[in-house]
């Protein structure tokens, strides 16, 4: 049921308080668990500070009367803007006449596209106000279905997009930022396969295959070609070899990513299928993750061969999109969640727990590789949030929930797809009723998943949450707590579906937080987030994304970076070198200067001048800490920059929300602590 726009505005933002006898009996069970919902007082603080029009002191004695009189009329003047204000603002008057009312949370959808559905059942589950065709005054929350850019971006709020993270997922970014992690830390990101950039590595590529098969005969490998920005399998196809005909027809009129291919995937009734997980990043500063318990599986409808040059082109076997397996006349819509070529992502795991696997592990592994992977995305994540949302300007905060494609191996190891910045949220799907007569039917399906997931994300944004803290603990499930050591294994019930005596706060919620409350087995990855805040710093304008040439002279002045061994000149060379390569690479023809990406490249090259005995990890981490001495570094805050924070977690001036030290300088004593990671590593 669509709402019409509120034009006044403030008659809106009062809603009476909800009769228990509507409520939706699922929801009125979780309405006691989620304090901080619609039902919960929007704030009790503000009121004492927002009445603008304070009583009028008494009038002194002997005073004129007709001094008395204005004054009189006066004070019935202002005390009649108080009533008007409060019963504006839904408060009760001052003998509680007025009916009790609350602040009711508002939710701009005109732009959410094909989540309005979804999203109609959640506002109306938690008694909040759509606007489905937008609003003149501001709104709490802005839902977007394609971007941050969406149209005009409010001033205030929150925004379910951030800036740039559309660019950030694309192929070959992706690949880019995995790739920097997988320079650093490579035991830890061998959840993404193999990858290379076409065009500009094409010839890496050529002769690591070429060297790989000299080495070992046997080795037959597939490789898969995804063209850049392409979704729903578009332009995807399997190749064997290096010089493809395809691929070299393609090489510079399509960039794209070529990749290992996963040949022995694991199967459910012969047939490959993969696995949609929904994560939500809740917040860039400090950082918040939280992961769905449940996702969709999505199935191929062709039973699966091992990849040959004769079923290369049966795209039923080999891609597990929905998009494409739908058109097979072998697909099937199931009423069952549990049924179908799209089903729970739980039926698989209670499917295959049946079976003997450990699905402790694969639930370990899968929330490790979501960590690893937006700890990837997180530095120039914060690059972009910086030049479209300055600190100190006015604008949203935001959130945004990321569709994982995530395969699993025959050993049961997940394998990371890509990152979708928009994952569908539609919970019907297109039905030919008769020849060429299409509608939109319920899917159940997509139903029971996705509005689980964005009812649970409205309320974890609620912004009375953000003013109640109690509130948001019985969310976070204790997360705050980082003097507790915590390790994925040990808290995995819930994951599986048998709730432990701790979850019982909020077991009916689906999104589980996984960061920052098992950020102590990860903070050591932050390194390149450490890089960007260095790089922030010394952009200078605000609003660039590039560093320009002085920007990078005053960083390595600043540092101390140039000595007998680093002239400034060769600083300058350096800098163009560099600058002009990754501008050529990126086909950049507009702003000159240097990227991030571009900046990381001149991190490792000064590194490894700097400490020579390799491996590149260990002499990244000795410059940073040697930078972030000579320099401190300002800390990333959408609220501000604030002066050397934590060095590792730039939270806070006097505790850290990462190694969870209450003294900034004893963190130096624990640093090889953190180092060590306790969850254990990828491929034991
Ligand atoms: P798109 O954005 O076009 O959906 P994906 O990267 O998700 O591109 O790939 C489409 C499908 O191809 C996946 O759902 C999966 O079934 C298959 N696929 C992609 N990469 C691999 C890989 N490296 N190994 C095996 N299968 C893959």
């Amino acid at each position: 049921m669509s709402q019409p726009a509120a034009v006044g505005g403030s008659e809106a933002e009062l809603e009476p308080e909800p009769q228990p006898s509507s409520v939706h009996p699922a929801v009125a069970n979780e309405e006691q668990k989620w304090p901080g919902s619609a039902s919960a007082p929007a704030s009790g603080a503000k009121e004492k500070t927002t009445s603008t029009v304070p009583p009028l002191p008494p009038p002194p004695p002997g005073l004129p009367l007709a001094a008395r009189r204005a004054l009189a009329s006066l004070s019935e003047e202002a005390s009649k803007l108080r009533r008007f204000r409060r019963s504006e603002e839904g408060k009760p008057g001052r003998h509680g006449r007025q009916k009790k009312t609350k602040r009711v949370v508002t939710v701009d959808t005109s732009k959410a596209k094909t989540s309005s559905e979804a999203l109609k059942i959640c506002i109306q589950q938690l008694k909040w106000k759509e606007f489905p065709t937008g609003r003149r005054h501001l709104c709490d929350i802005y839902w977007h279905g394609s971007s941050f850019h969406d149209g005009e971006v409010s001033s205030s709020g929150q925004v379910n997009k951030y800036p740039g993270m559309t660019e950030l997922v694309r192929k070959i970014n992706f690949s880019r930022a995995v790739r920097t992690m997988q320079e650093l830390f490579p035991e830890e990101y061998k959840f993404y396969p193999r990858s290379w950039i076409l065009p500009e590595e094409y010839q890496t590529f050529a002769d690591q295959v070429r060297v790989s098969k000299e080495n070992d005969s046997s080795w037959k490998p597939t490789f898969i070609v995804k063209p850049d920005g392409g979704s729903q399998g578009d332009g995807i196809y399997l190749i064997k070899d290096s010089n493809d005909v395809r691929m070299l027809a393609n090489l510079h009129s399509k960039p794209a990513v070529v990749q290992e291919y996963i040949s022995k995937p694991l199967l459910i009734d012969k047939l490959k299928f993969d696995i949609r997980l929904y994560v939500l990043l809740k917040s860039l500063d400090p950082l918040e993750i939280y992961i769905a318990k449940d996702g969709l599986s999505r199935f191929c409808t062709e039973p699966y061969q091992e990849p040959n040059s004769k079923n290369f082109h049966r795209v039923f076997m080999h891609l597990t999109n929905y998009s494409l397996n739908v058109h097979s006349g072998n697909f099937i819509h199931s009423d069952s969640v549990n049924t179908g070529s799209k089903r729970t992502f739980s039926s698989i795991v209670t499917k295959l727990s049946m079976r003997g696997y450990d699905v402790k592990k694969m639930w370990s592994d899968i929330i490790t590789l979501v960590i690893r992977a937006i700890i990837a995305l997180v530095p120039e994540l914060k690059v972009y949030h910086q030049t479209y949302i300055p600190p100190g300007k006015p604008g949203p905060t935001c959130f945004q929930i990321l569709g994982f494609d995530i395969l699993l191996m025959k050993n049961m190891k997940p394998v990371l797809l890509e990152v979708n910045a928009n994952p569908s949220m539609r919970i019907e799907h297109e039905q030919e009723i008769s020849p060429g007569l299409f509608e939109y039917v319920a899917s159940p399906v997509d139903e029971e998943i996705k509005v689980a997931i964005i009812r649970d994300t409205l309320c974890l944004v609620d912004p009375a949450l953000k003013k109640n803290n109690r509130h948001q603990s019985c969310l976070t499930d204790g997360a705050a707590d980082s003097d507790k050591e915590e390790t994925i294994e040990a808290e995995l019930h819930d994951m599986n579906g048998t709730p432990s005596s701790k979850e019982q706060n909020w077991s009916s919620l689906c999104l589980k937080q996984v960061f920052p409350k098992y950020s102590r087995q990860f903070s050591y990855l932050l390194i390149v987030d450490r890089i960007a805040l260095l790089f922030i710093r010394f952009l200078g304008i605000k609003g660039s994304m590039k560093l320009g040439p002085t920007g990078f002279r005053t960083f390595i002045r600043t540092c101390k970076l140039s000595n007998s061994n680093l002239s400034m000149a060769s600083v300058d060379i350096l800098y163009i070198d560099i600058a002009r390569r990754w501008n050529i690479i990126r086909g950049d023809r507009g702003e000159s200067g240097m990227c991030f990406q571009a900046f990381m490249e001149a991190i490792f090259h000064l590194a490894q001048r700097r400490y020579k005995t390799p491996p590149l990890r260990e002499q990244v981490e000795a410059l940073v800490n040697f930078l972030t001495d000579c320099s401190p570094t300002a800390s990333f805050s959408p609220n501000g920059w604030d002066n050397l924070g934590c060095r590792f977690c730039r939270n806070a001036n006097q505790s850290c929300s990462v190694i969870g030290l209450s003294d900034v300088r004893s963190q130096r004593l624990k640093l090889t602590q953190i180092l060590r990671p306790s969850v254990t590593s990828y491929f034991m």
